[in-house]
């Protein structure tokens, strides 16, 4: 595999970074997901704009502009003939002697990139559904920038996954913030779509907000709130998006079935929607 480090495209084993990058030691670095469907990329603008505000909000300085991080993205994805699958990015603050204060702001930072092929389409998990348990959510307070502290969900998941279950549905004051790689969603008997509402408690998906906008058009009420686990458990249907998962049904919760304990129409047909549009606006 070729990967991307500082301005070279190298193969994996030649790659290098510094034991004193910051990432490395504090965690100190952001990333992004973007999702490779026909050899072109979805959503790309958006994981953009969110990279930037992860960047502000950490004071963390800009790799490169849009779109010579787009041209990065194309050209590691035809490198290693990526048709399907997933093209990660991290840039951290770079190397520095170990200490807590930031180093000068003119430390420049590492831009890593890496590709990885899978099929995203079609997989077992769309038509059998997930199985998720339910988890305190012990992560920080700021959810909302995308760093790469995933000690927490790592373990969670890991947790969810001895339990016999997929993944993990992260639970902090009796509601449901969200899985450990995506987002949470239910649908009420009544038809309505309910997920968290934004704020620093989750990550703003940008899989969530495509299918917020495809919802809301084809005519479902979407309430944004919080949901308690109970809620989640008498829910006709649930499910989970993210860039890598797309749109993916929640069969059961801890064990007990959700509707009845098969993927339902309406995450169905969010799942169609949403991969016919993310197909249709790639670039
Ligand atoms: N929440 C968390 C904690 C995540 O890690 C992710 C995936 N990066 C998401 C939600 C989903 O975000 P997106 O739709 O942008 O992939």
């Amino acid at each position: 595999r070729i990967v991307y480090v500082n301005g070279a495209y190298l193969p994996e084993a030649e790659a290098r970074i510094s034991v004193f990058d910051r990432g490395f030691l504090f965690a100190d670095a952001v990333y992004e997901v973007t999702t490779v469907l026909g050899g072109k990329l979805i959503d790309f603008r958006a994981h953009m704009a969110r990279l930037d505000r992860s960047l502000s909000e950490l004071k963390l300085p800009t790799p490169a502009s849009h779109d010579e991080l787009l041209a990065i993205h194309r050209e590691l994805a035809a490198r290693n003939g990526v048709d399907e699958g997933l093209i990660y990015m991290q840039v951290t603050r770079g190397a520095a002697d170990r200490d807590f204060l930031f180093p000068p702001q003119d430390t420049p930072p590492s831009l890593v990139l890496f590709t990885q092929t899978m099929a995203l389409r079609d997989k077992p998990a769309a038509r059998t559904g997930i199985r998720v348990a339910s988890m305190p959510d012990l992560r920080w307070g700021r959810r909302d920038i995308k760093t790469v502290q995933l000690l927490y969900p790592s373990m969670a998941k890991t947790e969810a996954v001895r339990r016999g279950a997929d993944d993990a549905w992260l639970v902090e004051d009796g509601v449901v913030t969200e899985g450990t790689s995506n987002n949470a969603h239910i649908v009420t008997a009544d038809g309505t779509l309910i997920t968290r509402d934004l704020s620093h408690s989750i990550l703003h998906g940008i899989t969530r907000a495509a299918v917020l906008r495809l919802a809301a058009d084809s005519g479902l009420k979407i309430e944004e709130r919080s949901f308690t686990l109970d809620e989640a458990k008498a829910a006709k249907e649930a499910f989970i998006t993210s860039a890598s998962a797309f749109v993916l049904p929640v069969v059961s919760i801890d064990g007990a079935a959700v509707g009845d304990g098969a993927p339902g129409p309406v995450v169905r047909k969010l799942r169609e929607i949403y991969i016919e549009e993310a197909v249709r606006t790639a670039i």
